[in-house]
């Protein structure tokens, strides 16, 4: 199953013991590969001659050889509560691998059964939402966006209680770590110093060897810097792009600053700023609007987890560039978006303005970005076919026009640019919904097919024209809870 470049790791279970328990995972029933990420696990150092051959690892019946699965302990705050008791209730980390490319992987096995931390859970997955997150980690790292990865996904005959009876999935998820602000939560309010420096150098050492060298002090500060950066930046795409994440929680905030736990996510279809696609969300804690909010304060839920380590000087320093890192990157990818090469003054209320627009009159945000990336062809008319009142689309058109005067290259060439920014294909609910409902009747086709289509949002495919169609009625208010 491999070639011979891979490193086997374990490099978790060199932090101390409370940082995890060690777990076998629970073998499920009839476990079948499904769905097998075959460029990853290459670019991973695999090869995917026979995905079969993971179908013991991905239903919990085999462990290869220097597996060693744990369940890692970390807590954090959940709608803005700490809670102690948290942890990978329902998922394990087998292992690490080093690829030929030397990047780094964890392995973490979603759905393998309960652990020490399932609290209320039964440490399962349903296939539903298995299905939606491999399809979204895809579909992100389609957009450039960072994220956790899919490698493959087993679905199982054992059937699992939710609102109704569903059936038991497993996603193998990989990325460079799994580690979260909820583990430097957990050690500093529950293990104190030293084992907060034991995480926060197992960090730094795998995935900042830059700054090792560093003086301690330094070291941190650069390190809690750039974290924080690097949150910003993300959720700055996330609403450059209309996604939603749904569930905020600092055990959810990824340490490396990528896209985690997808569970009921939603991209925006019409634009509506105040959008809450988490159903249990009542106060909408995590509406789209709240993110980047949302963002700094898990920022600052992490600032005092490392204040027993840090000048307090440092952490409010690194959490001042919150602000700063996520307005740099979402002013200039909007400004990308809109294909404005020079910068001017009015760049930021035209963008504000174009928000206001596009929620007061419910316009697909998708559509209209790419409409405009294609305005000297036929764009116009599909700007303007989105709008019920077109005069709000022809004022806005002429003061974009206006705008576009001052640039100095071509409209191909800015289209073409805006083209590559702009997605064609993002993953609607209702794709989603669509090839669940295939995949629950057995059909993987679907799925595989519209994975195709997410992993080039960006390129005319008008063979797969149908998938950047925006919801039918049915498809566009679907219920979607938290951890299912
Ligand atoms: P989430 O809302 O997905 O971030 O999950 C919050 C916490 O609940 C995490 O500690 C999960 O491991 C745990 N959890 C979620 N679903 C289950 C489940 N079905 N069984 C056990 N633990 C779960
Ligand atoms: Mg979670
Ligand atoms: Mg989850």
């Amino acid at each position: 199953m491999t070639d011979q470049k891979i490193e086997i790791e374990h490099r978790y279970l060199e932090l101390p013991d409370s940082f995890y328990t060690r777990v076998k995972p629970s073998p499920l029933k009839e476990g079948r590969i499904v769905c097998f990420n075959a460029p990853l696990a290459q670019a991973m150092g695999f090869q995917a001659t026979d995905p079969s051959d993971w179908a013991g690892v991905g239903s919990g019946t085999e462990l290869l050889e220097g597996m060693d699965p744990v369940a890692m302990k970390y807590t954090g705050h959940q709608f803005g509560v700490y809670n102690p008791e948290l942890g990978d209730g329902r998922g394990l980390l087998l292992w690490e691998t080093v690829g030929p490319d030397g990047r780094r992987w964890d392995w973490h096995l979603k759905g393998a059964g309960m652990t020490p931390y399932s609290r209320f859970g039964d440490g399962r997955a349903v296939l539903r939402s298995t299905i939606r997150e491999y399809l979204c980690s895809e579909a992100m790292a389609g957009l450039g966006i960072p994220t956790t990865r899919a490698l493959f996904m087993v679905s199982a005959r054992d059937p699992v209680r939710r609102e109704s009876i569903e059936t038991a999935a497993t996603l193998l998820r990989v990325t460079q770590s799994h580690i979260r602000f909820g583990h430097f939560e957990f050690a500093a309010h529950h293990h104190g110093e030293k084992a907060l420096r034991s995480l926060l150098e197992h960090v730094i050492g795998l995935h900042y060897p830059e700054l090792a060298e560093l003086p301690e002090q330094e070291r941190y500060q650069r390190w809690y810097q750039e974290t924080v950066e690097r949150t910003a930046r993300l959720i700055a795409d996330w609403q450059a792009v209309g996604f939603c994440h749904g569930v905020m929680n600092s055990d959810n905030m990824s340490i490396i600053g990528e896209t985690f736990d997808y569970g009921p996510f939603a991209f925006l279809d019409d634009f509506d700023a105040g959008y809450i696609c988490n159903h249990t969300d009542q106060g909408g804690r995590y509406a789209y609007n709240r993110q980047p909010n949302v963002g700094f304060v898990n920022c600052q839920y992490l600032a005092n987890a490392l204040v027993p380590v840090m000048n307090e000087d440092d952490v409010r320093r690194g959490l001042r560039n919150y602000e700063i890192a996520y307005n740099q990157r979402f002013l200039q990818t909007m400004r990308n978006k809109l294909g404005l090469a020079k910068e001017s003054e009015t760049d930021l209320s035209l963008i504000m303005d174009t928000f206001s627009m596009l929620h007061e009159h419910s316009i697909d945000y998708t559509l209209f970005f790419r409409g405009l990336s294609s305005l000297s062809a036929n764009g116009r008319a599909s700007v303007r076919n989105l709008f019920v009142d077109r005069s709000v689309a022809d004022e806005w058109l002429s003061r974009y026009q206006e705008r576009l005067e001052e640039e100095e290259v071509s409209d191909e060439k800015r289209e073409a640019g805006m083209r590559a920014v702009n997605p064609k294909y993002i993953l609607r609910n209702y794709l989603a919904q669509k090839v669940i409902m295939e995949a629950q009747n057995g059909d993987y086709e679907p799925m595989e097919r519209l994975l195709a289509v997410l992993t080039r949002p960006f390129d005319e495919q008008p063979e797969n024209e149908e998938f950047a169609a925006p919801p039918p009625d049915w498809g566009k208010h679907l219920n979607i809870s938290c951890s299912s």
